[in-house]
């Protein structure tokens, strides 16, 4: 029996994918926030059209990694979605708690409490889609913060909970890669599974000896610093991914934009926008190491095939 990823439009087999942005942001509602800075994407039509020019360019699916309470609405998901042809999946999860309104009920969950959150999320929708056509995660999503003392451990092995449970993929946000190990020891004295962990975000932290042991350990590693200047990309990532493949770890690896300020789209702003993805990524990538099977995975094969459940 061949594997499956959930959609917000349903369930698709992974070749149905094609290059999938494995770790972007298509919708967050406005909120009142502690944090006035936190990133707003709720220009509908706008979004569509940038997924449209994506889709046109060959663009297949988008990981959409806002998890409920965090401005997530698995309605204008479906919306954009079906209104683009571009396959997106949506996630469970929780994100960093300055993303949430003040007192959002999960930051008060036990274990149990956040486990029980999770798996009906799972098992019986997304929560502000259940009145109308339940719509199902395909993956979970979580947040640490830059030390384990400061991260929130009880809602961590919730996750690790619910991932077990249901076979979904946990995606890690990491702070820059800081103290990254720790969070791979919590979870593996957890008893995850090291191939059911995306680690995001650790480009930031670009020493090619860690990514190489983490690639070897089963991880797979979330690259997107690609138009983000701060971060050199082309004095850091360009090389720790050429570093990569020449290692034989492309595999280990899965590339992304992470565009959820609109000030980086097409459409809202003046960014690369979401073909950036294919226009440069891709193209480069396509030059530099001339190898489809390669960029194929890169682009979007690694993390279809860890989003696969049976
Ligand atoms: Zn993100």
């Amino acid at each position: 029996m061949s594997k499956k990823v959930k959609t917000v439009l349903g369930e698709i087999e992974i070749n149905k994918l094609g290059i999938t942005d494995a770790h972007n942001h298509l919708w967050i509602s406005k909120q009142a926030l502690e944090v006035a800075a936190a990133p707003v994407l709720d220009q509908r039509d706008k979004i569509v059209n940038d997924l449209v020019a994506y889709r046109q360019l060959g663009g297949g699916s988008q990981v959409d990694c806002q998890p409920g309470g965090a401005g997530r609405d698995g309605n204008h998901l479906r919306f954009i979605s079906k209104a683009s042809g571009v396959h997106v999946i949506a996630c469970t999860g929780f994100h960093l708690k300055s993303y949430y309104p003040v007192g959002y009920k999960i930051w008060k969950m036990d274990i149990d409490q956040a486990v029980k959150y999770f798996l009906d999320e799972i098992q019986e929708g997304l929560e502000e889609t259940r009145l109308d056509k339940p719509i199902f995660p395909g993956f979970i999503k979580i947040a640490v913060g830059e030390t384990l003392r400061d991260s929130p451990q009880d809602l961590m092995e919730a996750a690790f909970i619910a991932s077990k449970e249901s076979g979904l993929l946990i995606e890690m946000h990491t702070e820059k890669g800081a103290n990254v190990e720790d969070f791979l020891t919590f979870f593996e004295y957890l008893g995850l599974e090291n191939n059911r962990l995306v680690i995001c975000h650790i480009d930031k932290r670009p020493d090619s000896g860690l990514h190489i042991e983490l690639a070897k350990a089963g991880y797979l590693l979330e690259y997107d610093t690609f138009f983000r200047p701060k971060y050199q990309p082309d004095v850091n990532l360009w090389p720790l991914l050429s570093k990569m493949v020449n290692a034989g770890l492309s595999k280990s690896i899965a590339v992304a934009t992470d565009l959820a300020d609109s000030t980086m789209w097409n459409s809202m702003g003046k960014g690369p926008g979401l073909v950036g993805f294919i226009e440069i990524i891709k193209n480069k990538m396509d030059s530099d190491f001339n190898d489809q099977v390669i960029v194929d995975q890169l682009m979007g094969g690694n993390i279809s095939n860890r989003l696969a459940v049976d």
